[in-house]
Parts: C-alpha cells; sequence; structure tokens
C-alpha cells in the first residue's frame, strides 16, 4: 500500500473486544480488550504466539462468532446485535473466510471448479472461477473433488474460495501453515492483489516470511494487541482505554523490578528505571 494513497472507511471496527469461552473445567479470556480498525485496500496481518488469541479475533471479525462484550461492527452490522440469519446472510454474499482448519471450508463431495461457481454465485456476479484456482495454483485441479487433493491443496481451494467473487472483507486464520514456501507465496501474492483491488484482507501467522509482506502488523500477545505497525512506519505500541502500555518484550526486559519512573520530556515521554533503593 502506498503511503499517501487515500484508505476508505473502515470495513471493521471493534472497540474494547471481549471473549470469553466457559467450560465445566473454567474460564478462558481469549480476547481481553482489542480495539482496531480493518480498513479496504490494506493487508492486516495478525501476528502472535500460539494461545494469543489470533483464531478468536479472526473468527469475530469474519462475522461468525458474537462478542462477550465490547462493540464489533462488520460492513455496518453490529455483530452483538445482528440475527443469526442477518449475520448468515452477511457472510454468504461479503465475506470471504479460511478457517484454522481450512478443509471446513470446502465441500467434500462437489468439484473444485463447481464450488467456486457456487460460492460465486452467492456473492453476486459469479466472479471468476477459474482465475480464483489459477491464482492459488489449482489451474490443473477444477475438475478435483477434494478428497483426491492433498492437505496443502485443500487449504489453497479454501483461498480460493474466499476470494472468488470480489467479497468486500477477506478473513484468513493462518492461510499457508499447510504450504511449501513457492505456494504460501502464490497464495499471499493472490491475496495481497486482492487487497490492492480494495478489499479489506486480514490473516493470522506466526511465519516471519508472511508478516515481513504485510502491509499492516498488528501484534497479539495474551489476548491484547501489543503493538501495531503500518508500512515503513516504526513500531508503536499500543495504549489501552484505561491507560495500560503493553512494552515490547525486549523492552519489559530492562525492568526487571516492574517499575518505571516515566518523564515528559518535551514531546517525548521517557521511561527509566527507578533508583535502586540500598
Ligand atoms: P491462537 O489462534 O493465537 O492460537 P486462540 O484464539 O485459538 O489462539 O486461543 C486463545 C485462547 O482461547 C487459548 O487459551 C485457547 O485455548 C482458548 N480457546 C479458543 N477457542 C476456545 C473454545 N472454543 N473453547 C474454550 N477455549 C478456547
Ligand atoms: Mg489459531
Amino acid at each position: 500500500m502506498a503511503t499517501d494513497e487515500v484508505v476508505g472507511e473502515a470495513v471493521v471496527t471493534c472497540e474494547d473486544l471481549v471473549k470469553v469461552f466457559r467450560s465445566a473445567t473454567g474460564e478462558t479470556h481469549a480476547l481481553r480488550g482489542i480495539g482496531l480498525e480493518v480498513l479496504p485496500g490494506v493487508l492486516t496481518v495478525v501476528a502472535g504466539p500460539s494461545g494469543s488469541g489470533k483464531s478468536s479475533l479472526l473468527t469475530l471479525l469474519g462475522a461468525r462468532d458474537r462478542p462477550s462484550a465490547g462493540q464489533l461492527t462488520v460492513l455496518g452490522s453490529d455483530v452483538a446485535a445482528a440475527s443469526t440469519r442477518q449475520l448468515r446472510t452477511l457472510r454468504r454474499r461479503r465475506i470471504g473466510f479460511v478457517p484454522q482448519r481450512s478443509s471446513e471450508a470446502v465441500f467434500p463431495h462437489v468439484r473444485a471448479i463447481d464450488q467456486l461457481r457456487q460460492v460465486g454465485s452467492w456473492r453476486g456476479d459469479g466472479g471468476d472461477p477459474a482465475g480464483a484456482l489459477e491464482a492459488v495454483g489449482l489451474g490443473d485441479r477444477a475438475g478435483h473433488l477434494p478428497s483426491a487433493l492433498s492437505g496443502g491443496e485443500q487449504q489453497r481451494l479454501a483461498v480460493a474460495l474466499a476470494l472468488v467473487g470480489s467479497p468486500q472483507l477477506v478473513v484468513a486464520d493462518e492461510p499457508t501453515a499447510e504450504l511449501d514456501h513457492a505456494n504460501a507465496d502464490k497464495v499471499m501474492d493472490a491475496l495481497l492483489a486482492t487487497a490492492a483491488a480494495g478489499c479489506a484482507v486480514v490473516i493470522s501467522s506466526h511465519d516471519d516470511r508472511i508478516t515481513h509482506r504485510a502491509d499492516r502488523l498488528l501484534r497479539l500477545r495474551h489476548g491484547v494487541v501489543s503493538s501495531e505497525t503500518s508500512g515503513q512506519q516504526a513500531t508503536a505500541a499500543v495504549i489501552d482505554s484505561t491507560g495500560r502500555l503493553q512494552l515490547p518484550p525486549a523492552v519489559l526486559d530492562l525492568f526487571p523490578s516492574r517499575r518505571v519512573v516515566v518523564e515528559t520530556v518535551g514531546d517525548e515521554v521517557r521511561l527509566r528505571r527507578p533508583e535502586e533503593t540500598p
């Protein structure tokens, strides 16, 4: 994305987004107050270690789950308030989604090209099913059933299904996890081209080869956004709505006592270690 490019209105906005999973053994606070905007024409990568909340966040951004608390607006719909039927229509017509288990997005008994035609028709103009297969390197698999495809090929078919028919939002959870470098690059090319055409694209990954190609990189840690980088800008740490600041791990290591003196000098805020008390 060129830095001087005009970016349109946010496709997704969330504020203080919270997701709590409850089970017999207790509660898991998967997301603990996320605020962000997803913009058209931008490929956003959500990175973070396993368990940091990537899948929980992407599932919400794709309007496939409802928040436990906080505000989530996807393509103009308030996800907490919308009916199940409204959300289903929104997902079918306007959102391409690749779940972490990408084979779940594939219709098992339908030839590749036919499922692309079906999904394309739900999105309106039908799109370009053959072109979508080509874009992920599956041009020669059009007549195959998913059972005749490898795990990686099924993952690429799931990406093609997410991209066909010009959705306004594409959300893909670790869409290159099962791919070798060449195919991962091809899928990234297709996702970046989709973003360049004006779609809002959000993917998760913990692969540096992928995160390096992001227009915008959000890092999650324990269910909150710990840092945000856009294009060539310096990485920005995020201050949450109650004023808490997450320091990058390397900076955190400088403060073993977990105490900091905050000084304002001109337009800079400096953090320094408190004087040692004997
Ligand atoms: P990531 O995708 O970064 O690995 P997840 O969003 O899958 O992270 O998980 C975040 C936390 O929420 C983890 O502790 C995970 O065990 C928990 N979690 C995710 N989904 C569920 C669920 N359906 N039920 C209970 N706990 C869940
Ligand atoms: Mg995950």
